[in-house]
């Protein structure tokens, strides 16, 4: 049970006042929360990506226009729009209450009366404070982010934190909530050695929490600030110690060998139009040696986008199958669940395993009938989504749980699926661009595969930057690789802050590329239903439509061989490894591949070099070094994009050093105190709690 000190902490967003249905809807989406409430905790870990400097605070007299400014005014005519033009701007006239000739206009469109009368009253000081301008020779302040009297004015904060927003919210809405929540937090005791602490000038954790969401300095704000280290030391250790109990877990508990003669594995590979490369053997071997042992495996399978994992896991998962045991595979969302499914149906077809798909929309008589046949041992495969650990799924035997792209879920997501068979073994899939140097620290004390090199027979992709103006040359360029028969990926670039607006980019592109080419384009974004994404990707997969618009939900595990040309509008704004990533859905056929990168000039340092990065080189490991280095450089854009891939506070770059640390201290808590019930390990769970990692906890109650 959850320490009740912690509650405040879970309660839903709706606790805080001011916070209703409507709009818990926009927080669940802007803290990825998209299928479970949001909670208090989340919205207190939404840090923020900037600030606005609030320190400026001039005489009217003084104020240099288009900077960011707090002064003091006397109110002193509202001149509301005529009656006839409604939707004419609001103006307030103010003066400097001590000079009445130095005088600022406040601007409001679509405002309401009453509340701007309630606001500024005619005759009254108020401090206003946003950017001025200077408008027909007047200085002009449209929308002030902030209007306070005298009494506001002293509360106003010196460093006004920006948070990342969604469409809909008002950063004052999350300002307020965040205040709100701010309240909420209990003081908790300390889970951190003392000793640590005191040597890196950590605070404490509702301490540290303060002091990032009311920054007294700018400083405050800085991800290497002693503050924010504080709290992604937190995170990491909340991870490490998870991964040191599942690892004792799994462990702990004896497995079963299940060995087969390689039947089934050579009817596969005998299918495959191609042969395994040799790392791709190696990992197989590696894979069936540890299911013949007695003790449970839990092993990672990292390998670059497009380096073939997929069949490694499906050989793993003949072996088992060949001995009358069953296995799943559970992918991160519906488009890959799909896609695996597809890929793997012939293959197991020439092989003789019976293989079925189930994700949230099999519903009505389908899902019955997959349920029935897993429970009855007829279906020795089965591809899903996290749909495939609820509670009715029920295995014959199950022998082998896959897991793709593991950063996506938890550690209780991956043993939910372990449950669900006796001492299942778990293999992890992952294209986690990491540098190799931090692929031990970051895993835990997982066994690993890697799948180093590419494909045989794969050409190099050519990549090539050009400047958005090029437009109709890449439209031309476009229209020859069409004439070639070639198949097109063309994304578009969703940004956080205004998912809309994004949005509405990508459908008009992809209008007007269906006015040039015709009726050869699909699109997909993440706002359509399952069902029609899936019709349009398999339209794409198949050839009817030859160019896919798409905006970055196609970033992970898509695979269709016969595209060959890919073009990233706006690519500046991409950090180096999303670039990666989108590029490997590229040159995985015998083609040639084309990469065109399209950017908005000039270009900052930091876009530049990761530009020429990627024009440089394909390898993942080399990019995602690279990707570190840069970033550790402090580039604004590549530091908002890099949280690390799994955490929510903690950045690659930056806390990256403190995970070998926070592992080793995991190592020894549990050492000393394997179940957690010193007061330090009370305090641990607590930890557990915080950071959503306390499905391990069970593990200890376990035993
Ligand atoms: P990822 O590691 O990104 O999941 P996939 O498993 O999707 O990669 O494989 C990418 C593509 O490479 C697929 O089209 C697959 O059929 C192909 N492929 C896999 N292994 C080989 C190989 N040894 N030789 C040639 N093509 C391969
Ligand atoms: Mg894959």
């Amino acid at each position: 049970m959850r320490p009740i000190v912690l509650n405040p902490l879970f309660a839903a967003l709706t606790s805080l006042s001011g916070i209703g249905p409507k709009l818990e809807k926009l927080y669940a989406r802007l803290l990825g929360r998209d299928d479970e409430a949001a909670r208090v905790i989340d919205l207190l870990f939404h840090l923020p990506s900037g600030y606005v400097d609030r320190r400026n605070r001039p005489k009217l007299s003084e104020v240099t226009p288009d900077t960011v400014v707090t002064v003091e005014v006397m109110v002193e005519r509202h001149r509301p729009p005529p009656p006839n033009r409604p939707r004419a701007p609001y103006n307030i006239d103010t003066c400097d209450p001590h000079d009445d000739t130095h005088t600022l206009t406040l601007t409001y469109f679509n405002a309401r009366k009453d509340y701007l009368q309630k606001l500024l009253p005619e005759g009254e000081t108020r401090y206003v404070s946003g950017t001025t301008k200077l408008y027909d020779g007047h200085l002009q302040m449209v929308h002030p982010d902030r209007v306070v009297d005298e009494e506001g004015f002293a509360k106003l904060p010196l460093i006004d934190p920006v948070y990342p927003l969604t469409e809909g919210l008002h950063p004052n809405q999350v300002h307020k909530a965040i205040e709100i929540a701010l309240e909420r937090l209990p003081d908790l005791t300390e889970w951190q050695d003392a000793a640590w602490l005191k040597r890196n000038g950590f605070p404490g954790f509702a301490a540290a929490l303060r002091s990032i969401h009311r920054p007294a300095d700018v400083a405050d704000l800085d991800p290497e600030s002693s503050a924010w280290s504080r709290l992604a030391y937190d995170e990491l250790l909340a991870g490490q110690l998870a991964l040191a109990l599942l690892r004792g877990r799994m462990r702990a508990r004896p497995g079963r060998g299940t060995a087969a003669e390689g039947l089934l594995r050579a009817r596969i590979i005998k299918a495959l139009p191609y042969s395994l490369t040799p790392s791709q053997q190696r990992a197989v071997a590696d894979i069936i040696a540890d299911l013949a042992q007695p003790n449970r495996m839990l092993r990672l399978l990292h390998g670059d986008v497009g380096s073939g994992k997929t069949v490694v896991a499906l050989l793993a998962a003949a072996t088992v199958i060949e001995a009358g045991r069953q296995a799943a595979l559970m992918a991160p969302t519906e488009i890959l669940a799909r896609q695996h499914f597809a890929t793997i149906k012939p293959l197991a077809d020439a092989g003789g395993i019976r293989v079925a798909i189930l994700t949230g929309r099999e519903r009505g008589r389908e899902r019955p009938e997959v349920l029935a046949a897993l429970a009855a041992g007829e279906i020795d495969l089965v591809v899903g989504t996290h749909a495939l650990f609820q509670d009715d799924v029920a295995f014959h035997d199950l022998a082998l749980a896959i897991v793709d792209e593991q950063h996506r879920f938890g550690v209780h997501q991956r043993l939910a699926l372990t449950r669900k068979g006796e001492a299942v073994d778990l293999l992890v899939l992952t294209a986690t661009p990491i540098p190799r140097t931090l692929v031990l620290t970051y895993f835990g004390d997982m066994d690993i595969s890697e799948l180093r090199e590419k494909p045989a027979g794969r050409q190099k992709i050519d990549t090539r930057t050009l400047p958005l103006e090029r437009l109709p040359e890449v439209i031309d360029a476009v229209k020859r690789a069409l004439d070639a028969g070639r198949r097109i990926y063309w994304v578009c670039p969703l940004v956080e802050e205004s998912e809309l607006v994004d949005l509405a980019a990508a459908e008009d592109r992809y209008k007007d590329l269906t006015k040039r080419f015709g009726g050869i384009l699909e699109l997909v974004h993440g706002r359509m239903r399952g069902p029609e994404k899936d019709r349009a990707m398999r339209r794409f997969a198949d050839g009817e439509a030859r160019i896919l618009v798409a905006t970055t939900v196609i970033e992970v595990g898509v695979d269709v061989p016969e595209a060959s040309v890919m073009v990233i509008e706006h690519a500046e704004r991409f950090g180096l490894a999303q670039l990666h990533q989108l590029r490997g859905r590229i040159g995985r056929g015998a083609e040639s591949s084309t990469c065109l990168l399209l950017y908005k000039a000039p270009l900052g340092d930091a876009a530049k070099s990761r530009l020429a990065i990627l024009r440089e080189t394909e390898d993942g490991f080399r990019i995602a070094e690279e990707d570190l280095r840069l970033r550790g450089e402090g580039d604004l854009l590549g530091t908002r994009q890099s949280g690390m891939p799994g955490f929510r506070l903690a950045r690659l770059e930056i806390h990256g050093k403190l995970l070998s640390t926070a592992r080793e201290d995991a190592a020894l808590a549990l050492n000393r105190d394997p179940n957690l019930n010193s007061p330090r390990g009370s305090a641990l769970r607590q930890l557990l709690y915080l950071f959503g990692r306390d499905e391990a906890i069970k593990l200890l109650r376990a035993g």
